[in-house]
């Protein structure tokens, strides 16, 4: 589900501050006030894409899993890739 970033009008909001993330599907129409403290609110944003939570240092593997391209120092002081 993705998340939709809101910005109150009058900021920062005494309760949600600079804005607040909401969960909702694409389709469910925008929020118009803040759930918080009812003020008018506007959608600033919304991420569809989900990003992992890392709750821990990547493994090489796990890295390589993830796509990422692991480099590692050799000792001459370049980089190899592995
Ligand atoms: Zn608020």
């Amino acid at each position: 589900m993705p998340i939709h970033h809101y910005a109150p009008a009058l900021l920062p909001c005494k309760l949600c501050g600079e804005g607040f993330d909401h969960h909702q599907a694409a389709t469910d129409p925008a929020l118009t006030t803040c759930p918080t403290c009812g003020q008018t609110v506007t959608r600033i944003g919304i991420q569809t894409s989900h990003t992992p939570k890392l709750l821990h240092p990547l493994s090489v593997s796990e890295a390589k899993n993830l796509g990422f391209t692991v480099f590692k120092k050799t000792s001459a002081g370049e980089f190899e890739r592995q």
